[in-house]
């Protein structure tokens, strides 16, 4: 589904990804973790398109296609959902008329009709059930006001409708406390099929102990310095990073 081979990009001059490769199939869960800093933000961005972000090398193949190329918005289209770490607030639009509009872009790219208010109603209560959302929060303005767990929750509920080929999720690196991860694992378990996949951004193993992943990478530098099943965050856990660093200097 996702091929990323050599990926290497900047950011006025400086290099923060310096060869990535990593591969992400149908069906499965992968998580990338690394210490502050090591460019896992910068990878989520790139995948997403953000145009501060210059690549200098390598490629990247979203299902047989070559996925730099896309504008951010072709991205979306195709299948590719990024949760952004600080989600925006629209005021004086709703979170049920925002949704509504990216559902019926992304069938009209598949070549679907707009679901009707009826079809579109009967999808939304579905998926709200699915992710636990509540309907008073998809009547307020998006994101205006919501607490961090009301955020997430929305974020998880959009990608619930979205149906994304695959998801990309960066979390903070502080300030989400244990209901905010219980939501979004929630609501990436509820989600798992074997057509979809996911990759986790995060640097603690906490998140992990509820999305069990298939694949555990870890970001140093920005590259992948090791990666392994899902016993490898638990090893970062108790080792802590520096024993990551520690064993690149050793030249392991
Ligand atoms: P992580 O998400 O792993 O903490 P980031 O991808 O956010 O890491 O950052 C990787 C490196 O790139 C850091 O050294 C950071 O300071 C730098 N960086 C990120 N964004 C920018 C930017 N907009 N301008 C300059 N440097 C940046
Ligand atoms: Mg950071
Ligand atoms: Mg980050």
């Amino acid at each position: 589904m996702l091929t990323i081979n050599n990926l290497h990009a900047q950011i006025e001059d400086k290099k923060i990804l310096n060869g990535i490769d990593l591969q992400i199939n149908a069906g499965e869960v992968h998580a990338i973790m690394g210490p502050n800093g090591s460019g896992k933000s910068t990878l989520a961005s790139v995948l997403a398109g953000r145009s501060d972000y210059e690549v200098t090398d390598g490629t990247v193949e979203f299902d047989g296609v070559d996925l730099l190329e896309m504008s951010p918005e072709e991205r979306a289209r195709e299948g590719l959902f990024l949760a952004f770490q600080y989600p925006i607030e629209i005021p004086g639009v709703s979170t049920t008329n925002f949704i509504k509009t990216a559902v019926n872009e992304a069938r009209k790219h598949r070549g679907q009709d707009a679901l009707d208010a009826v079809s579109f109603l009967k999808l939304m209560k579905e998926r709200m059930k699915l992710v636990k959302i509540d309907q008073s929060l998809l009547s307020r303005s998006l994101n205006e006001g919501f607490s961090g767990g009301e955020k997430k929750r929305n974020e998880i509920f959009q990608m619930a409708m979205l149906e994304p080929k695959l998801a990309i999720l960066d979390e903070t690196d502080s300030g989400l406390d244990i209901d905010a991860l219980r939501i979004v694992a929630d609501g990436v378990n509820a989600l798992r099929s074997k057509d979809n996949a996911t990759l986790v951004i995060t640097h603690y193993q906490r998140l992990l102990d509820y999305i069990v992943p298939d694949f555990v990478h870890v970001l140093y530098k920005g590259r992948i310095v090791k990666s392994g099943g899902k016993e490898l965050a638990l090893e970062l856990e108790e080792k802590g990073y520096d024993f990551i660093k520690q064993t690149i200097a050793e030249g392991v």
